[in-house]
């Protein structure tokens, strides 16, 4: 299952970084071999105790192995481990960020734009917010109820008031209780969510846009998981219309170690004004922030960062240009293919109740039950046999204001667990009937 051939790579470009310090006495770094192989073979027995991530039969939860290229350039990049914290501490690796970031905002049609990889989409939210706070200070932050629950618990720790707005049928953020709230006032910024983490629904961006020019608020666009999809060719003309939006946002979340190929620990904030970058306490002149000089570390709420998650975002963007009709590109257009053809196939299959079509890769279903307590046992049941059958899917719980406007069931519960699969994999549309196949079986 996993790519080992390509570890030989490593080796000859490792050499080829040892190279340029050939020069400096001779300092052998090499490791006690005996003892590492038999901690490293007892840490590889560990690790098997796991669903196996990297193949296409984990069709579950919202996971997707780094690429063999960000695994090899990050990996090559520890025997520096650079920290993007300060120029002096990572210095190709600094500018390399900004390469790579530069790149990512290019993605949303931006020319110039502040902006940092972190840790995750948590901490790009984070900076997000506490920029929306410090420019309107005490108004309120709005997000879906949909809206990934970090965006309530980041205004409980900024001491930001923060309020959900009620999602419609289709998980979207509502427009008119949107608006409702707005004429009441006193709303800072609103945080439009590019891809719910649960189901992957798109907020109506334009619509938001719209009452920013009405109303005068920050709009956050929380991309952590969706933001690449703005490259696929075969988004529906609402998703497509409202990821064409990005450019007006005030800022954007993205994180590459969801749909960029990169291992954890990766994540970007990106605003469209560098001007922000006053707000974190510095007093340059307004055009260093854009500047080479810059470090880092003086736009970033966090200290040391990982200099080798911005190698591997660069070397993977070398091979894989963040390009509309690209390799990359395809990749999340078969994403999404595959998520509609198993959609596809279980609507046709009187056995499974569907929600929502997918807008990106993300599908829930559930066995045709009687009710709502029925469906929840049904869930869990084929959860497990799956697995069995070495298919592997995610439980999700879902409240019954989603589930109710497509599901003709008995409510008799608040809410209930239902399948989730998340076909973040590009070699998941070759897989779908193999996954299908399972599922026909037990159901
Ligand atoms: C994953 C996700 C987050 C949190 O990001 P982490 O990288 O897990 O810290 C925030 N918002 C959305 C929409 C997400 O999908």
């Amino acid at each position: 299952m996993l790519d080992l051939k390509s570890l030989d790579l490593l080796r000859e470009a490792a050499a080829r970084l040892d190279q340029g310090f050939a020069h400096l006495p001779v300092f052998d770094a090499d490791a006690d071999m005996d003892a590492l192989r038999t901690v490293l073979m007892d840490a590889a027995e560990r690790m098997r105790d796991n669903y196996p991530y990297p193949h296409p039969l984990y069709a579950g939860q919202m996971l997707k192995p780094p690429h063999a290229v960000a695994r090899l350039a990050y990996m090559l990049a520890l025997y520096f481990n650079p920290n993007n914290h300060a120029l002096d501490g990572g210095r190709a690796s600094s500018a390399m960020e900004k390469e790579a970031v530069a790149q990512i905002a290019a993605m949303f049609g931006w020319t110039t734009h502040l902006g940092h990889l972190t840790s995750g989409g948590t901490v790009a939210n984070l900076e997000a917010l506490w920029i929306a706070g410090r420019v309107a200070p005490g108004k309120t932050i709005l997000a879906s109820a949909q809206a990934h629950y970090t965006h309530s618990r980041i205004s409980d720790v900024l001491g930001i008031p923060f309020e959900p707005i009620p999602t419609d049928a289709r998980a979207k953020m509502d427009m008119n209780a949107l608006e409702d709230r707005l004429k009441r006032g006193g709303v800072g910024a609103v945080v439009a969510t590019m891809g719910t983490t649960a189901v992957g629904a798109v907020d109506p961006l334009g619509d938001i846009l719209t009452l920013r020019d009405k109303y005068g608020f920050r709009v956050h666009a929380d991309a952590a998981y969706g933001g690449y999809f703005t490259l696929a060719d075969n988004l529906g003309a609402e998703t497509r219309a409202a990821f064409d939006r990005l450019i007006d946002a005030d800022s954007i979340a993205i994180d590459p170690h969801k749909h960029g190929l990169q291992p954890y620990g990766c994540g970007c904030i990106l605003f469209r004004d560098p001007a922000v970058g006053r707000y974190y306490n510095h007093d340059s002149p307004y055009t260093y922030f854009t500047s080479d000089e810059l470090h880092l570390g003086e736009i970033s709420l966090e200290c040391s960062r990982a200099g080798a998650a911005a190698v591997a975002l660069w070397t993977t963007m070398r091979l894989y240009p963040l390009a509309r009709g690209g390799a990359f590109a395809a990749m999340l257009s078969r994403c999404r293919a595959a998520a509609c053809r198993l959609y596809g196939k279980l609507q046709a299959d009187s056995r499974f109740l569907v929600g929502i079509a997918p807008e990106l890769d993300i599908i829930y279903f559930a066995p045709k039950r009687e009710s709502a307590s029925a469906v929840d046992a049904a869930s869990r049941a084929l959860f497990a046999a799956a697995a069995e059958h070495d298919l592997h899917l995610a439980l999700a719980t879902l409240p019954v204001e989603l589930l109710r406007p497509h599901w003709d069931i008995v409510w008799d519960a608040p809410k209930t667990a239902v399948l989730r699969s998340v076909l973040m994999k590009p070699e998941h549309l070759d897989w779908i009937d193999s996954i299908y196949a399972v599922l026909d079986k037990l159901a």
